[in-house]
């Protein structure tokens, strides 16, 4: 029988996993109905990020009797959907986000696909939508980016961005796990998010700011013990998108997302969890010379990012591994970096900030991969008016400080493949 393995870090006490043999997608009976006109290519430099779709989708359909039907690649359009299906109602929808990378050698990609595949499968099970052979999902996620290569912009740091979605359809309003769903991918090139163009595309207009401001937001939190943060789920983005409008009025680009706590001699601490949808990393300087990477741990109110997993590997790895094959060439190997999964709370960012010692701040995930936060704007208790804390300026191409800027390298060179690490590279055939 087909067991799902999980990302360590994801707790699955409370979630029952049943697979049964109609869970199985036979992705060996995959039927190809390719579009008869293919939409003209946009380019690089006018590509704003998911508003542009390839021209096919994969879709394929489970319902109780039959289980999965034969998956089928066709021609990007609209899907029809009864008006009472759950999908519309209780928002039993899951997503994951992934990108291919076209490489120097013609070789498109994938970066570390068995984890989103792996994360997927822990969202469904946690929203009890019908199960699924991740493995066939990841053989069709390939046949479709092998269909859809000329859309993989060649640029560095571009890509062809992957949606893999799983809606329930049960067409019933009474409030129950949905036992229909539609399991479909789409594709979209990408820019890179917040980055200048690539060099070799001359833009008219001067470069734009290369930085993400933060607003910290605690009245409405993003997660909470117990809830759903950790997983990829769509109910989990609207009820921030009121709050991502307040910040936009007061000028900040994103929300920092804290969770008040009550700690010790029953004082509120406001915990930092994300920034906007990306993991949130802090550097700070030591006195010995160090640098601290931090990050809050993965207590279920965290998405399990695996940008965030790569980074904290190779950050590890920078510090063990000897400096004939660094992990992050571009950081002195004699540059110690001392790697925390711990809370992060707003009292600490405004202790190193006023210190001196806060040299970076950056979000990280599969859209943005390492994108640098310029400000983080926070109303404290009992004060007039906002403390904003101001995160150094670094005059690197992309704005990073130098542990987000040797990141960012090596991650988009192990993505296009003109790196080898760990196997975390995965050419489609
Ligand atoms: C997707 C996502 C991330 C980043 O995850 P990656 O696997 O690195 O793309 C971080 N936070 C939230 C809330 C997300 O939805």
């Amino acid at each position: 029988m087909y067991v799902p393995t999980f990302p360590r870090q994801v707790s699955s006490h409370e979630i029952s996993i049943v697979f049964r043999s109609h869970s199985i997608i036979q992705a060996s009976k995959l039927k190809i109905t390719l579009a008869e006109t293919l939409k003209p290519l946009v380019p690089v430099e006018d590509l704003q990020f998911g508003q542009t779709m390839t021209d096919h989708m994969m879709v394929a359909t489970y319902d109780p009797i039959n289980g999965w039907s034969a998956p089928e690649i066709k021609p990007y359009g609209p899907l029809t959907l009864d008006p009472a299906s759950s999908c519309f109602q209780y928002c039993p929808n899951v997503f994951e986000g992934m990108k291919a990378y076209m490489g120097p050698d013609g070789k498109a990609r994938l970066f570390r696909p068995q984890l989103n595949m792996a994360r997927m499968e822990m969202s469904a099970a946690r929203v009890a939508l019908p199960l699924f052979n991740s493995s066939a999902l990841l053989t069709l996620i390939k046949k479709l980016v092998a269909i859809e290569r000329r859309w993989i912009p060649t640029a560095k740091g571009c890509s062809l961005y992957i949606r893999p979605t799983i809606i329930g359809t049960r067409a019933a309003l009474g409030v129950a796990a949905s036992d229909h769903a539609t399991l479909y991918i789409l594709c979209s090139p990408t820019g890179p998010y917040f980055r200048s163009p690539p060099p070799s595309l001359s833009l008219p207009t001067q470069k734009p700011n290369k930085t993400v401001s933060l607003l910290a937001v605690s009245e409405n939190v993003r997660s909470w013990p117990g809830g759903t943060g950790g997983f990829k789920l769509g109910l989990n983005y609207a009820p921030g998108f009121a709050v991502q409008k307040v910040a936009a009025e007061k000028g900040y680009a994103q929300v920092l997302w804290l969770l008040p706590e009550v700690g010790e001699g029953g004082k509120v601490e406001m915990k930092v969890t994300e920034a906007g949808a990306m993991n949130f990393f802090v550097v700070v300087k030591r006195d010995d010379g160090g640098m601290d990477v931090i990050t809050p741990p993965l207590d279920g109110t965290i998405l399990p990012g695996l940008t965030r997993a790569s980074v904290l590997s190779l950050c590890r790895a920078h510090t063990s591994s000897p400096s004939s094959s660094p992990s992050l060439p571009s950081l002195p190997p004699s540059l110690n970096l001392h790697i925390h999964e711990r809370p992060l709370t707003m009292t600490q960012l405004l202790s190193y900030s006023s210190s001196g010692t806060l040299l970076e701040a950056f979000g990280v995930g599969t859209a943005v991969i390492v994108a640098p936060i310029g400000k983080i704007g926070y109303q404290e208790e009992g004060k007039v008016g906002e403390t904003v804390i101001e995160l150094p300026v670094w005059e690197s191409e992309g704005g990073l400080g130098v542990v987000g800027e040797a990141l960012w390298e090596r991650i988009v060179g192990i993505q296009e493949g003109r790196v080898e690490w760990e196997g975390w590279s995965v050419v489609c055939e």
